[in-house]
């Protein structure tokens, strides 16, 4: 099966504050979420089960291609990172919210809209 995937809106970027946890600094990882076209009802369906082998060959140099021209700052920080999925990336209680994980700490945060076609 060959998709093909385009991004759909623009991508948003958050960084995250520098925070303490118990005195100590709390070491964040860089992510980036997913998020392909689909209902909400599709989403509770799908997010234990994504094709994150394929969006990591497919779509995360999309997503990098994207930040070179538009945010040549977060593209320093982030072209040579290795992105792992995790199931628990942006929430340790539960599975609800999967997505990449860089190798390198950081603050930055990518939310990413796509399709594919
Ligand atoms: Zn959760």
């Amino acid at each position: 099966m060959t998709r093909t995937y385009y991004i759909k809106d623009d991508i948003e970027i958050k960084v995250e504050s520098y925070h303490e946890r118990k005195g100590e600094p709390h070491r964040f990882k860089n992510k980036i979420y997913m998020w392909p076209d689909e209902t909400v009802w599709e989403n509770l369906e799908n997010r234990r089960n994504r094709p994150h082998t394929e969006w990591k060959k497919e779509v995360i140099p999309m997503v990098m291609d994207w930040l070179k021209t538009n945010k040549p700052n977060h593209y320093e920080t982030l072209k040579d990172s290795k992105w792992g999925w995790r199931q628990n990336c942006g929430c340790s209680m539960c599975p609800c919210s999967p997505g990449f994980v860089s190798d390198n700490e950081g603050y930055i945060s990518i939310h990413v809209n796509f399709k594919s076609k």
